[in-house]
Parts: C-alpha cells; structure tokens; sequence
C-alpha cells in the first residue's frame, strides 16, 4: 500500500464501520495515525454551548478521523470505490488511475 494512494480533496468511499458505502471528500489527512477526515463521514454529534452565535446551545454534528484502510478512492466512472496503480507521467510526474477503468484521478 503506497502512502499517496489518497490525498486532500479526493472523493472516498467508507468500505467499512457504520458509513460503509457513503462517500465523501477528504478533508484533510493525519498521516501519523494512518487515519483521514472525511466530510460527512463518521458523525459525531457535539453539543454546543451557549454562545453569542449560537444563543439556543444547540448540537453540531461533526466529522471524526476514520482509518485510511476503511476508505477506498472513489472512481466516478466505476462508480464505486477502487485500487488505484501509480503510473508516471512525464509531464504530470506520478498520476493515480483506476485499476479498472484508468480513469485518471490527478487531471
Ligand atoms: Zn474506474
């Protein structure tokens, strides 16, 4: 498994846990942990405190991180989550494409 196999912005697909087969876009990476944030993945529900913005309280729901293993790239074309193989690109430098498809996910 390659370290970049996926990056901030991309659209994933939970393969695992309570979210399996909801997607959404990377927000940003925790590379150390080995784990991603994922917009609308893993919700958590956080109750919030009174505030000026918020006067009612109320509750928020927010992302928490979720393993990068439970998360696949997801190609638009497959519609599904796939692996990827690194192939590279003189220009480009190193593009990410769908094993199946080749669809490009790096433009
Ligand atoms: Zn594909």
């Amino acid at each position: 498994m390659s370290i970049a196999r996926i990056k901030k912005n991309d659209t994933v697909i939970a393969v695992a846990g309570v979210d399996c087969g909801k997607k959404g876009k990377v927000l940003y990476m925790q590379p150390a942990k080995q784990r991603v944030l994922v917009e609308g993945l893993n919700l958590r529900k956080k109750a919030l405190r009174k505030s000026e913005e918020n006067p009612q309280g109320g509750i928020a729901e927010k992302e928490n991180s979720i393993a990068i293993s439970n998360v696949m790239l997801f190609c638009p074309k497959c519609d599904k989550g796939v692996k990827i193989t690194n192939e590279h690109d003189e220009a480009k430098g190193a593009l990410r494409k769908c094993r199946v498809c080749s669809h490009s996910f790096d433009g």
